[in-house]
């Protein structure tokens, strides 16, 4: 059994994946600068899904954090609030801008921002919130739009798990006034290699982004900031292009094989608990157990790969620093347990998995 299935789907495709990658040879279409078909095709397309108007594609969903931030103004020394639980990316992006990333613990139930911890973090430094929408699950983007408001605050999601996923009807990177996603093969929608994509609300706003992207360019030779190289290959914005027909095919099979573990799970796993208007497309199937190593231990026997996501809070780690508080995101750090989880998983892999957890549970 595997944690992840790549193959299966690609395999599926194989023809026209095969016939993209000749249009690229054909037409030397290798470097996603702004005039690429492909580059093009791919941001318009993922604007539509999204529902958002100016997308820019990138190299991967770190470099679109850090990108979108300086292109929103975010500057050195200012204040932007994270969640104490994510992948590094999320803190590091702040941090390597110079702006301070400010930790806020996360709810033991769907292990997101814990919104009613946000406020007492906030500074005259702040000047942004960056939700994760954590294993597919999207955040309480109702009460963070509120907090925003209240205290003039940007709002810039990191959507890198959950391509589709749905707050009260709107899908998550549209409620912000940007959004990142990242497209690293392992993410709901992968390319054969890094890639990533931003979104912005403010034509003006993306408009410098895809200066940063691409040097700082404004046109060719006209370099009119400090910017990089951040470009997504033509390769793979045609490789997206095509999977993206299939995304909310292969979501709807992933929220089937968790409902199936819901199902067969016993009662007292802690199971991922999606509540109200936040929808999940399943990134991750995490639940919370005791004695995690033991049973990872089990399953490992049994040909069953699990993973942790993740082993510590983002500020206990060595750049942050911090060795005290976060005590929720401290607790679901020791008890987090991500079982296998893709769209090609059948009743009888969940089914193995699910008993050999029960048994856990019983001794
Ligand atoms: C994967 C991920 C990123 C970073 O994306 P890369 O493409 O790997 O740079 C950022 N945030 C979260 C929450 C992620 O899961």
């Amino acid at each position: 059994m595997q944690f992840v299935d790549l193959y299966h789907y690609h395999n599926s495709i194989k023809e026209e994946i095969d016939a993209v990658i000749q249009e690229v040879i054909q037409e030397s279409a290798f470097i996603g600068s702004n005039g690429n078909r492909f580059i093009k095709e791919f941001e318009s397309k993922f604007s539509e899904f999204i529902g958002v108007e100016n997308c820019i594609a990138c190299a991967n969903g770190t470099d679109a954090i850090e990108i979108a931030l300086v292109a929103m103004g975010i500057q050195e020394g200012d204040e932007v609030i994270v969640p104490a639980l994510s992948w590094y990316s999320t803190a590091e992006a702040v941090a390597s801008i110079g702006a301070v990333p400010v930790f806020v613990d996360v709810n033991q139930e769907d292990c997101n921002i814990d919104t009613s911890k946000i406020e007492e973090h906030i500074s005259p430094k702040t000047k942004a919130i960056i939700p994760v929408h954590l294993y597919g699950r999207a955040a309480d983007m109702g009460e963070i739009q509120r907090i925003a408001k209240a205290h003039s605050l940007l709002i810039l999601e990191d959507c890198a798990q959950a391509h589709g996923a749905k707050f009260n009807g709107k899908t998550v990177g549209s409620i912000g006034d940007a959004a990142t996603f990242s497209f690293y093969p392992g993410k709901n929608l992968g390319a054969f290699g890094d890639a990533g994509a931003m979104l912005f609300q403010d034509k003006a706003v993306a408009k410098v982004a895809r200066q940063i992207r691409n040097h700082g360019q404004e046109e060719k030779h006209t370099h009119i900031r400090l910017g990089r190289n951040s470009r997504m290959d033509g390769l793979h914005a045609g490789i997206l292009s095509l999977k993206l027909r299939d995304i909310a095919e292969q979501n709807e099979k992933r929220v089937e094989v968790a409902r199936m573990y819901d199902r067969l799970l016993n009662d007292i796993v802690v199971k991922p608990n999606i509540k109200g208007g936040m929808s999940s497309v399943f990134h991750l199937y995490v639940i919370q157990v005791e004695n995690r190593s033991g049973l990872m231990a089990k399953l490992k026997e049994e040909g069953i790969p699990s993973g942790i996501h993740y082993p510590a809070p983002l500020p206990y780690l060595a750049p942050f620093n911090y060795t005290k508080g976060f005590t929720v995101a401290k607790e679901v750090c020791s008890k987090v347990l991500s079982l296998p989880m893709h769209p090609f998983l059948t009743e009888q892999d969940i089914q193995k998995v699910a008993n050999l957890v029960n048994q856990h549970h019983n001794c």
